[in-house]
Order: C-alpha cells, then sequence, then structure tokens
C-alpha cells in the first residue's frame, strides 16, 4: 500500500484534511471574486463606525476575545494540530501562549503607542509654529496568511490592525480553513460589531481578488514567489503591502559555546514544527574544533526524538502539512546525497505513518554551493557545515538571498554582539534562537528576500497608520516672506535664509532679521 495521500481538487469548496492521518477533517465554502469584493466593501462601511471607537472600548474586544480563546484553549490547539500535523504542545507554547500575550500587550498599550506627538521644529517654531502627529487608520487592512502558524501569526495581525482603529477581511491559508474559520468565531463570541473582522476562506484565487480589490494595506506572509506576485498586483492601485516572507536562517555555533545548550537549540530550531518555520534554523555552521563532538551531541538528540502524531503529548516532531511539501525536502535531501554531503541520521520519510512524516534529519559536510543550503527546505533537515574563522563565519551565514533571522553562539558576548552586528537579517539572537516572533514588543521582519515593513512591536503597529502632520500657525502678524510677489529684495533674503536660517543655527539666524524685516515691509506695502 502506498503511504502517499492523494488530496482531491477542490472547486467551490476547501476541503481540510489532517495531514498526519489524510482524513477529511471539515469542508468550507471558497469564496468567490463577488464575495471578496463585497467583504471589501462591506469592511469600508464598518470602518466609518470602528474608527471613531476608542482605544479603551477595542481594549475590551480583544480582551473579551482573549478569554474566550483561554475558555477553549485545549480545543483551539487539537484543532490547530489537527489541521497542521504539528504537536499539540507546539500549538499550546509557540501559538497560542505567545498570541495571548501579544492579544494584552497591543490592548494595553496600542494607545501609547500612538499617542499624539509633538514634534520639535527647529527655528520654525520662534515663529509661532507647531507641528504635532497624530496617527490615522489606515481603512480595510487585508490579511493573507500561511499555513505554518495558522492561529498566531493571522490572529496576532488582526489583533494590531483593529487595536489601531482598522477593519480587517483575512484569507487564512487554504492548507488550515477551519483554523481560520475558528479566528471568525472567537471575535463574533466577543460580540466584536459586524464586519469590522471577515474571514474569507479559499485559496490563491481569493487571495489573489483580495489583492485587487484595493485594500488600504495587505499584509502577507507567506512564500517569496506570492510576495512577489502580491507586490506587483498591488502596485496597480498603489496598496502598500507589508511582505513577512521565507528565511534560509543561519545559526553559528563558536567552540567557545555551550555545547549541551547550543546543541538542544539546533534540533529545537531546526525540528520544531517539522522544521516549518520562517525562522527554523536551515543551515548550521559550526566552528572546525568542535565538529566532531558537536555533530555527535546532535546526532544523540535527534536520534532519541518521539515522531508521531501531533494529539500525542510526547510527540516531539509531528508529520509536515502536505505532500508537496514533502516532497521538496526529499528533493533537498537527494540532492545533498548527490553533492557529496553525508546523511547522519533520517534522511527519507517516515513509512510508519500513512500521512506525511519525514525523519528529523541530520546532514553533515555541507557547503554553502549545495541546493539545500540556498533554498529554503522547510522540512525537518538540519545541514552542517564548518568554518574556521569568525570572519568567515560571518560570510557564509550572510552568502544568501535571505534575511530573516539568524543566530550566534558564544559565551564571549562581546564577540556575539559583533557577529551579529555584521549579519544582514530582520532579528539576530545571541545564545537563542527562533523564538522571537512570540516578543510582541519586538519588531518582526526581513532583510533581503525576506521581505519588508515590519510586524510586531510599535514599527508593527506604525505599518497600520498614516503619520499625519497637524501644523498650526499661532501668530498670522505678518505675511510670510516667501509669499507672493516675488521682487529683487525676495531674492536677496532667500540668500539669507540659505546661509543662514538653514544652519540651523539661532545665533546665525539673528544676522538675517533686518533682511527678513526689510522683506516684510516691502509685503505689506504691495
Ligand atoms: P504561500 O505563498 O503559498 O501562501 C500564503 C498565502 O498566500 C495563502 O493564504 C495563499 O492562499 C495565498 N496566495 C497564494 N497565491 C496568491 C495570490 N496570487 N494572491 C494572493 N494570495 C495568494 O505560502 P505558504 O506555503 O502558505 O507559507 C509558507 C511560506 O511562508 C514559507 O516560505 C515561509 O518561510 C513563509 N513564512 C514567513 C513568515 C515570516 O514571518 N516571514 C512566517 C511564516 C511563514
Amino acid at each position: 500500500m502506498s503511504a502517499v495521500i492523494s488530496f482531491p481538487a477542490t472547486t467551490d469548496e476547501i476541503i481540510s484534511y489532517n495531514p498526519a492521518t489524510g482524513e477529511e477533517i471539515g469542508r468550507v465554502p471558497n469564496a468567490s471574486v463577488d464575495e471578496v469584493r463585497e467583504a471589501v466593501e462591506k469592511a469600508r462601511q464598518s470602518f466609518q463606525t470602528w474608527r471613531e471607537t476608542s482605544f479603551r472600548e477595542r481594549e475590551k474586544f480583544i480582551m473579551k476575545a482573549r478569554e474566550v480563546i483561554l475558555a477553549e484553549m485545549d480545543e483551539i490547539a487539537r484543532l490547530v494540530s489537527d489541521e497542521s500535523g504539528k504537536p499539540v504542545v507546539e500549538a499550546l507554547s509557540m501559538e497560542i501562549a505567545p498570541v495571548l500575550d501579544l492579544m494584552q500587550y497591543f490592548a494595553r498599550n496600542a494607545q501609547k503607542i500612538l499617542k499624539p506627538e509633538k514634534i520639535d521644529i527647529g527655528q520654525l517654531k520662534f515663529l509661532g509654529r507647531s507641528s504635532k502627529i497624530i496617527y490615522q487608520p489606515l481603512g480595510v487592512i487585508a490579511i493573507i496568511s500561511p499555513w505554518n502558524y495558522p492561529f498566531s501569526i493571522p490572529l496576532g495581525e488582526v489583533v494590531m490592525a483593529l487595536m489601531a482603529g482598522n477593519t480587517v477581511v483575512l484569507k487564512p491559508s487554504e492548507l488550515t480553513p477551519l483554523v481560520g474559520v475558528k479566528i471568525g468565531e472567537i471575535f463574533a463570541k466577543a460580540n466584536l460589531p459586524a464586519n469590522v473582522l471577515q474571514v474569507l476562506i479559499g485559496d490563491g484565487k481569493t487571495g489573489a481578488a483580495l489583492v485587487d480589490s484595493a485594500p488600504n494595506k495587505i499584509m502577507f506572509t507567506g512564500s517569496v514567489a506570492t510576495g512577489k506576485k502580491i507586490a506587483a498586483e498591488a502596485a496597480k492601485n498603489l496598496t502598500p503591502v507589508v511582505l513577512e516572507l521565507g528565511g534560509k536562517d543561519p545559526m553559528i555555533v563558536f567552540a567557545d559555546a555551550d555545547l549541551e545548550a547550543a546543541s538542544s537549540a539546533a534540533i529545537w530550531g531546526a525540528f520544531c514544527n517539522s522544521g516549518q518555520s520562517c525562522s527554523s534554523v536551515e543551515r548550521l555552521y559550526i566552528e572546525e574544533s568542535i565538529k566532531e563532538k558537536f555533530t555527535n551531541l546532535i546526532v544523540e538528540k535527534t536520534k532519541k526524538l518521539t515522531q508521531s502524531f501531533g494529539s500525542e503529548a510526547a510527540t516531539d516532531v509531528g508529520s509536515m502539512i502536505s505532500e508537496n511539501q514533502l516532497k521538496i525536502v526529499e528533493n533537498h535531501v537527494a540532492d545533498f546525497q548527490q553533492a557529496g554531503a553525508q546523511i547522519l541520521t533520517g534522511g527519507k520519510r517516515n513509512k510508519d505513518f500513512k500521512g506525511t512524516f519525514f525523519e528529523p534529519t541530520v546532514i553533515s559536510e555541507a557547503t554553502n554551493e549545495m541546493r539545500g543550503m540556498r533554498e529554503e527546505t522547510f522540512g525537518p533537515t538540519l545541514p552542517i557545515a564548518v568554518f574556521k574563522t569568525e570572519q568567515q563565519a560571518i560570510e557564509l551565514a550572510n552568502d544568501t538571498d535571505f534575511g530573516l533571522t539568524a543566530s550566534v553562539w558564544t559565551k564571549d558576548l562581546r564577540k556575539g554582539k559583533r557577529v551579529a552586528e555584521k549579519i544582514l537579517a530582520g532579528t539576530i539572537t545571541v545564545n537563542e534562537v527562533l523564538y522571537t516572533h512570540g516578543i510582541a514588543q519586538t519588531p518582526w521582519g526581513g532583510f533581503k528576500q525576506s521581505g519588508y515593513g515590519r510586524t510586531h512591536g510599535k514599527w508593527g503597529l506604525m505599518e497600520l497608520v498614516a503619520p499625519q502632520h497637524i501644523h498650526i500657525n499661532r501668530v498670522l502678524l505678518t505675511p510670510n516672506a516667501w509669499w507672493l510677489p516675488y521682487s529683487p529684495l525676495a531674492v536677496e533674503t532667500f540668500r539669507g535664509f540659505a546661509r543662514y536660517f538653514a544652519s540651523g543655527s539661532l545665533r546665525q539666524t539673528l544676522k538675517l532679521a533686518p533682511q527678513l524685516l526689510k522683506r516684510i515691509k516691502e509685503l505689506r506695502g504691495k
């Protein structure tokens, strides 16, 4: 009997399968192009009232939604596990717990972060002018999300968008539609007003229709290929986009690191969620002198991992999401072998199961030329390469098109920080790995092909508002020297402006006073 499950193509329904068993777990209608347009229109209307709500009112809805999640925590964790294949423990530790923290953080702090700001406008303030920035919500935010963290990624962005005063249309991944439906239900139970959040289930076509319906901003998380398509389509309406894309994240281990801790971190970073995290450890670089010792530690610990159904509490590594994803991993592993790398453990699909399980795989003798060190694998593989010097470690880590996260391990924190600052990626952790998406206060986002824009922290909230500048002239006593009509005196005055006022020095600017008075007199006389 073949271990491969075939998933029938859907037409007007999205069918949800448990990837670990191949069993259908539900189906949801696929939103049509018209339904997408209608939803965006309804969201535009509901924005008119939602934008007027106070931060306190928004906070109440979010905190109520938190209570709903807390009350249904085990049911949600099981649904996330069933639909994605990840262990229930990871649904709790990597999705539910961090997003609950994010919810309370933005519910309680959005007002403070978005507080109107007075700006120092330099010498113009001596002329009675002042500037204030207020943060206006954008309107309808389209959130298009992936399957790998089907609960925490979209939910976190929904919360931030709502707290900023926007309405939201969310299109979750077609591979995890029921988790998407659940997010909608949570807010319905929290009595969020109608059409403030709408969840549209559908595939890439539904996503494309959402992009085409000209929302006010698109928050996209997914692959580089889809991100590029979305950016190109969104440009037709000048819709701004935040792109949270793939990664090929390096972990550098120096000889002076705590090797016990670093090896445990490496296998968690590479194998949690079956390696299907954008910030998974996808490349491990170890200092030559610890090659044997560290590789042995990694292999020993990997061999002890239990692979099974996500619903079992003792499962360390669950199934992958889909047959397609598993094939990419098989191809990368085959490519490693052909290119001369060694498979030390794993290396193949786990045939003990009917579903899409791939064994946790450790690979040595990898080099940056190999395909599996260049393209995102997104599976439970840990390829190991060796470096000789600090400079070489940095060069190898940066030798990639991606730049999402990186991790540096050493007991010498000065060296750790020095190396961290030389790596081109959005987040660098020293003696830590992968988990910072779970820190709501810090920015999340990539360099290079890993995307642009940020989610999380004040930087993420700022993506969801437009800074509006309110400039006031309190003393309208005189005409401005730069007003019409112009004259030779105006030319002379603005030579002075360029020389003195633009110097930023009040002392220099005072030299301009006589000329300025003459010009004002000239304007008054006209
Ligand atoms: P994907 O690009 O295939 O799909 C993502 C979403 O885009 C889905 O909802 C899909 O239906 C939708 N979509 C597909 N085609 C579309 C189109 N033409 N227009 C609009 N929407 C469209 O990605 P995936 O396989 O779901 O997710 C895995 C990828 O996501 C990996 O590359 C991973 O690294 C990345 N990811 C990045 C982050 C991050 O924060 N940077 C987080 C999680 C996942």
